[in-house]
């Protein structure tokens, strides 16, 4: 097994390090704030070559792999996970082509990303999110064509988003052998976005709710066969799960990060508090935890760049990343004290923004089912 960094993953490392700290730390607050995306971040990323990396070389991409993503993903999310995230929806909705699109869907979608388009991720509805079997959009056959009728929430990117991945039942009667993947233009007639959701933390990662009456998508927009929508679904999670996984790490990263600075120079009782016992073996938990969700989210993402089914250490990944993530953003305040709750701060922001890592791509009980489950097939 090994732990060392290529020379290449370490040049893209440290490239995504200074970029983050110079582009992306100043304006995170202020996109906190204001709840936007700030374009700029995405143009100078793709000038940069720090967008959409895993596009294969044959369609005019960087041609890197999950592991590589992980490793800038963990980087840029040191400074905002808000706007890394939004970012990242890109990679999900790459990984859905690269898994089961045509190599004609493949061209259209990687050039559009290519281009700077923003593509989103719509499985979710209001009667249907961990139990992704029921939900209720339709999409019903009509002469070489689908109708798509029903709505979706929470759907990440949806204001910025050029076409969706959409996920409908192609048949009603099935559960999970009844869904379909289609590819769906954000001006398609029919298809209309409801409000942005308010959101408690990532705050510069739009989200928003999506309808569609009578949306009619040719049969060459279907991704996939028909019925493989689920199946796609939970291939897609084996990547994105080490992605979110590297999300949580940058985060949790920065949260033991500012705590350790904070408690150097915090006095009290007539030393620095990282020489009080009780706060110096917090910091020693954060980091043991941080860098154990490091391990386990490179071994996730680099089991997918070796072709090996990684299901089970996407899970581990997650759900132990997610979990440090709010444990150390929590500890970080606490070793803050007071001026941990105040806004003036970094570590408020990474509390809220930590949160949701534990609810989306498969909220921690999920993870867990999934654990389980995989422990029992061995
Ligand atoms: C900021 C944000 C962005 C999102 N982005 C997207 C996106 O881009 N695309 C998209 O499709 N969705 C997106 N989602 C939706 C997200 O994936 C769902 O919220 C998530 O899967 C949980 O589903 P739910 O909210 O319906 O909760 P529910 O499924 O109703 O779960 C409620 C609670 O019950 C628990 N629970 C449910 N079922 C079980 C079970 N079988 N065993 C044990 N516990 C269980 C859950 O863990 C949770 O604690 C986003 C959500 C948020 C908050």
């Amino acid at each position: 097994m090994n732990f060392l960094l290529t020379e290449q993953q370490r040049l893209i490392q440290n490239l995504a390090r200074e970029f983050a700290r110079r582009e992306i730390a100043p304006l995170a607050a202020r996109a906190d704030q204001e709840a936007a995306f700030p374009m700029v971040v995405h143009d100078r990323m793709r000038a940069l070559g720090l967008a959409n990396l895993t596009i294969p070389t044959a369609f005019g991409g960087d041609g890197l792999g999950v592991a590589d993503l992980a490793l800038v993903t963990e980087q840029l999310s040191w400074a905002c996970a808000g706007i890394t995230g939004a970012v990242g929806i890109n990679s999900i909705v790459a990984d859905v082509f690269h898994l089961a699109g045509t190599e004609a869907q493949k061209r259209l979608v990687f050039d559009r990303l290519r281009a700077g388009g923003w593509g989103a991720y719509a499985v979710t509805e209001p009667g249907a999110g961990s139990d992704v079997a029921a939900i209720q959009t339709r999409a019903d056959k009509r002469k070489g064509r689908y109708l798509i009728n029903g709505s979706k929430v929470w759907i990440s990117n949806a204001p910025l988003a050029a076409f969706f991945i959409v996920f409908a039942k192609t048949d009603g009667a099935a559960r999970h052998g009844g869904i379909s993947a289609f590819l769906v233009d954000r001006d398609t007639p029919g298809l209309r976005l409801g409000k942005s959701m308010g959101k408690l933390g990532q705050r510069a990662a739009p989200a928003g709710e999506v309808f569609f009456d009578s949306v009619e998508v040719p049969e060459d927009r279907r991704i996939g066969a028909e019925g493989e929508g689920f199946l796609i679904a939970m291939k897609v999670f084996d990547r994105s799960r080490p992605m979110v996984g590297a999300l949580a790490l940058g985060l949790a990263q920065r949260a033991l990060d500012e705590a350790v600075a904070y408690a150097r120079q915090r006095h009290t009782m007539g030393k620095p508090i990282i020489e009080h016992q009780a706060i110096g073996h917090k910091l020693a938990d954060m980091a043991v935890r941080v860098e154990a969700s490091r391990l386990l989210v490179y071994q996730a993402a680099s089991l997918v760049d070796a072709g090996e089914r990684n299901t089970l250490q996407a899970a581990y990944a997650k759900l132990f990343a997610a979990d440090t993530a709010m444990h150390c953003a929590t500890e970080a305040i606490q070793v803050f004290g007071g001026m941990g709750y105040s806004t003036e701060y970094p570590v408020e922001k990474l509390f809220r923004d930590a949160k949701v890592l534990q609810i989306y791509e498969g909220t921690s009980e999920i993870q867990k089912s999934i654990i389980a489950r995989e422990l029992a097939r061995q």
